[in-house]
């Protein structure tokens, strides 16, 4: 009674307590006793095995535990029993060894379920095997352990119909499964067996070795744990034997009262029913069933065209939605030949869509999808853009089955794309001409200027303006003046390469950025333009021809938008003073040695001095000076004999919103001295005289007390940088050698 007191103590401190009913009580008792009997051999098995052995005590106590685990599955243990009573006692101890052992273990209660409910089960498909092999006296023949075999795999078989717990079919599976792998057909071998199923074979071999069967007598205890560790680490997994025999070596009693306690009052029925569905194996096929009419629903009402091709090219599905698209009805198309011709699609070009480039085949030769923008002839004969997404179908085995087509009517984002490219359009191009329009000419050759600066490519810019063109208009008319327009600028796009840009800059005014491109090149490009322009003859001007005046400079340092567009159109307006109908180009370009502001010593703050030469008499410094004073709007504060003071003003960049970046305005103070000489020739009685002009340059900011300073140092150097670009000076090494730039040590006289 001790065992009994101890249960309904533990009872009443865990969980609320039930009054224990007199056969209840019993039924512990008997239990108690059944765990106590695991460990000799042969008792209860007889009851079990007797006909009579439902009606008797011990079966009642059998049928409250069998209940209490497997709740509406019990029925299968019955059946189990009506085979084989000693198969279905022996499973009764494996369980509750197992579960004995588990507790010991410290499984959790989810784990300690699912191999209880295994363990009363794992024989169940003893069912199918003949007496003639199950209570055979002998050792069994090679056939008949297949039968066996089969009859283990069975019970797994059986269970799948009722068990909706994976871990239960797992364990199921795997009790007869070696840990070693070398027994066939189990998918699984060591530590990835389930552990419940490595647990329940020694269990089971165990409780098969210590009793008596028809075949052999029961073995010695001593004598099966043997045998266990000899095929530990082939048959059994190692470290379970060994804790095996420690549970078994340790004191029994605790468990067995644990394990009473828990079949008997820890289990309830919700939980023993919640392993078993009926028809567990039919709900998928339900879901399949239920899942088709989703599918087929989803086909009928999908907006887009969904159609199925078959491995042999087969149209085998045709939805609403291809109906739709198409106009062609899926009964005309089911069963059909698929070809791309069937739609007259076209690619992305135009082109009929030629067999081997057809989506449908494409994927199922290549097994990959494809998503593309093509055009079909639609309902009505309409063309539409669609997006065409074809996907292989593949089998478990990785065999084709052919292809699914969705198609979608882009036509609607087709015409999006297409309003936003003519926004861009209307953003960016002049709509005469269809060239670049002024803004997207400003944006582009800051970009041509920013990235010169960067990695010092070259570019250069052609401006160009129609000779006499108010006489055109008058004489001809508006629209002959606008063909005549259009005509120059057709010339332009004909002469530049990729990556140059034409636009129109006003009028009948043009300007050419051409990328990576010298004066030399772009003076070739321009005299280019010039004489095919000047030999059209104009059918709007009765054949006559027109001509245009164009003006070239190349990027030099120092440049910024504006001194190079100002320096082009000082060219052109030469080219016009000139005569016209010529090319005139300006500026020294990038190669102008030593120009480079980087050239400049370190640490010159923004009070620049630099003295120069150039290699020109005085009255061409002069005129280059000019150039330098008209193309940054410089404003001249004195002129004397030789000496021009001036105010520079230098743009903040675009975009810039550093304070340092603000406008800067600069006084530069020019000296100008002319050095000739004559040499004697050896060729000519004439001597040869040269001329050059020594320069000195000082740049500091408009105002003394200017707080920019440092800022303001980068921003003199491009001022310098761009005066020697202009006056095609290089350092004078002969006065300045030492000290080519220095901070003038007085503050700044006129
Ligand atoms: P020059 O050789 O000095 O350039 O003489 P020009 O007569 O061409 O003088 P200018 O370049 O100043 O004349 C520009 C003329 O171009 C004025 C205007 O009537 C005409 N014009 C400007 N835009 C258009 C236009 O879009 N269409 C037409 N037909 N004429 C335009
Ligand atoms: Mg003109
Ligand atoms: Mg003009």
């Amino acid at each position: 009674m001790s065992d009994l007191s101890l249960i309904q103590t533990d009872v009443g401190n865990g969980k609320a307590q039930t009054p224990v009913d007199a056969p209840l009580e019993h039924g512990i008792q008997k239990l108690h006793n059944l765990l106590a009997e695991l460990d000799s051999k042969g008792v209860g098995r007889e009851t079990a095995s007797s006909p009579e052995a439902g009606r008797s005590e011990t079966a009642w106590v059998d049928n409250q535990l069998i209940i209490v685990r497997l709740g509406m599955a019990s029925s299968l243990f019955v059946a189990l029993r009506c085979r084989s009573a000693a198969v279905a006692a022996h499973s009764l101890r494996v369980a509750l060894t197992c579960s004995a052992w588990g507790l010991k273990l410290g499984l959790t209660p989810g784990d300690l379920d699912a191999i209880e409910v295994a363990a009363l089960l794992h024989d169940l498909g003893m069912v199918g095997v003949p007496d003639s092999v199950l209570l055979k006296p002998g050792p069994l023949t090679r056939d008949e352990l297949l039968i066996v075999e089969q009859g283990r795999r069975l019970a797994a078989e059986i269970l799948r119909h009722a068990c909706a717990e994976a871990k239960v079919l797992e364990i199921v599976e795997h009790v007869g499964a070696w840990f070693d792998g070398s027994k066939g057909g189990y998918r699984l071998s060591g530590r990835e067996i389930p552990a419940g199923a490595r647990m329940i074979a020694i269990v089971n071999a165990f409780d098969s070795m210590t009793t008596d069967q028809v075949y052999r007598r029961a073995m010695s205890h001593e004598r099966v744990m043997q045998e266990l560790f000899a095929s530990a680490g082939s048959q059994f997994d190692p470290n379970l034997v060994e804790q095996f025999a420690e549970f078994r070596a340790g004191d029994q009693k605790p468990w067995r009262d644990k394990v009473a306690q828990r079949w008997l009052r820890g289990l309830d029925a919700e939980t023993a029913n919640s392993y078993w569905e009926l028809l567990a194996t039919e709900k998928p096929r339900a879901t399949t069933e239920t899942a088709r009419w989703f599918e087929r629903k989803l086909l009928e009402n999908m907006h887009d065209a969904v159609m199925f091709i078959d491995a042999g090219m087969r149209v085998v599905e045709w939805n609403r939605g291809a109906e739709r698209l198409t106009g062609i009805a899926a009964v005309s198309m089911m069963e059909r030949l698929w070809s791309p011709s069937l739609l007259q699609m076209q690619n992305e070009k135009g082109e009929w869509l030629a067999e081997q480039d057809c989506p449908v085949r494409c994927a199922l030769q290549s097994q990959v999808q494809s998503l593309r923008r093509l055009t079909i002839s639609g309902r009505g004969g309409r063309s539409i853009s669609v997006d065409v997404h074809a996907i292989p179908v593949t089998a478990a085995d990785g065999g084709v089955l052919g292809a699914v087509l969705l198609m979608h009517d882009a036509s609607g984002e087709t015409s999006l794309e297409q309003r936003c490219q003519s926004l861009y359009e209307r953003a960016t191009k002049d709509p005469l001409t269809k060239v670049a329009n002024r803004a997207e000419f400003d944006r582009v050759l800051e970009m041509f200027l920013h990235a010169h600066k960067e990695h010092h490519v070259a570019c250069s810019l052609i401006m160009c303006d129609l000779d006499r063109f108010k006489r055109v208009n008058d004489t001809y008319g508006h629209q002959a003046g606008d063909e005549v327009i259009q005509a120059l600028a057709n010339v332009l796009k004909g002469v530049c390469r990729a990556g140059d840009l034409v636009a129109r800059y006003g009028g009948e005014e043009f300007v050419v950025l051409c990328a990576d491109c010298d004066n030399a090149q772009a003076v070739r490009l321009a005299e280019q333009a010039r004489k095919t322009l000047a030999q059209m003859q104009h059918g709007c001007l009765s054949g006559q021809r027109v001509t245009a005046s164009f003006g070239v400079t190349e990027v030099q340092p120092g440049d910024t938008p504006e001194t190079m567009l100002r320096r082009a159109d000082r060219a052109l307006l030469m080219a016009k003073q000139q005569g016209r109908d010529r090319v005139v180009q300006l500026g020294g370009g990038a190669d102008l040695d030593g120009a480079d502001s980087a050239n400049l010593p370190a640490g010159v703050s923004a009070f620049v001095e630099q003295r120069l030469v150039t290699p020109v008499p005085l009255w061409v410094a002069v005129e280059k000076l000019r150039g330098f004073i008209a193309d940054h709007r410089a404003k001249v504060l004195h002129v004397g004999e030789n000496h021009v003071a001036m105010l520079v003003q230098i743009e903040k960049p675009k975009r810039s919103r550093r304070w340092g970046d603000r406008p800067a305005v600069f006084r530069v103070d020019v000296k100008l001295d002319e050095e000739c000489g004559g040499q004697a020739s050896a060729n000519s009685a004439q001597p040869t005289v040269w001329a050059r002009t020594r320069i000195r340059v000082t740049i500091a900011p408009e105002k003394s007390r200017e707080r920019r300073r440092d800022q303001l140092l980068d921003r003199a150097k491009e001022v310098l940088t761009s005066f020697r670009s202009y006056l095609m000076a290089n350092q004078d090494e002969q006065t300045d050698s030492q000290a080519p730039c220095r901070e003038p040590s007085l503050p700044w006289t006129p």
